[in-house]
């Protein structure tokens, strides 16, 4: 079983950002002081996703993955996971089984993506799935993963960054998004 210890669901949130320029940082600081994060993200992503359900979700995911990583071992499974956030809290994983049947050793992959993703903008779905996706291909966060992600979902790093400032604001102030509608909440 494999799971980022980077891309986790760190209390206080704030502190994912550390590893960011300390001028970035002190922007975000300010957002939040002024109370603007909320018109940061809104701005810039104003819907949430249409892939709710983890038959959905598998449909997006293998639509990423055909398009960017046609030879990469199938997914046996995709889906958005409840319990990983309280166990591990990771926000993505994806995990590798390999089981004698028949005689023959079969692997199996499997992809969960943290509920947090449910009702939240593309974007951000984008971003988690790229990572995952890239796992399967290289372990470590080192430069050839990032490549990968970034080969994957070209605005990789802007996401990656955007959605740790949308689970700051979750943090802090509650959903920035409705749950029935794709307006904002108020
Ligand atoms: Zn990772």
């Amino acid at each position: 079983m494999f799971y980022c210890t980077k891309m986790r669901y760190n209390l206080p949130m704030l502190k994912t950002i550390s590893g960011y320029s300390p001028h970035l940082q002190s922007q975000v600081r300010q957002l939040i002081e002024q109370n603007k994060l909320g018109d940061y993200l809104f701005v810039r992503y104003p819907q949430v996703h249409a892939h709710s359900t983890d038959r959905a979700l598998y449909a997006f995911v293998q639509e990423m993955k055909n398009s960017r990583l046609k030879n990469t071992a199938p997914l046996s499974k995709v889906l958005y996971d409840t319990k990983i956030k309280e166990l591990n809290r990771a926000l993505g994983m994806h995990t590798f089984v390999s089981r004698v049947q028949g005689g023959k050793l079969k692997a199996k992959n499997e992809l969960r993506i943290s509920h947090l993703f449910k009702n939240a903008p593309e974007a951000f779905l984008r971003m988690i799935v790229a990572h995952e996706l890239a796992h399967l291909k290289e372990k470590e966060h080192n430069k050839a993963f990032y490549k990968l992600c970034v080969y994957i979902e070209p605005n990789y790093h802007q996401l990656e960054f955007d959605t740790r400032l949308y689970l700051i604001y979750k943090e802090r102030f509650g959903e920035l998004y409705g749950t029935n509608t794709t307006g904002r909440q108020e």
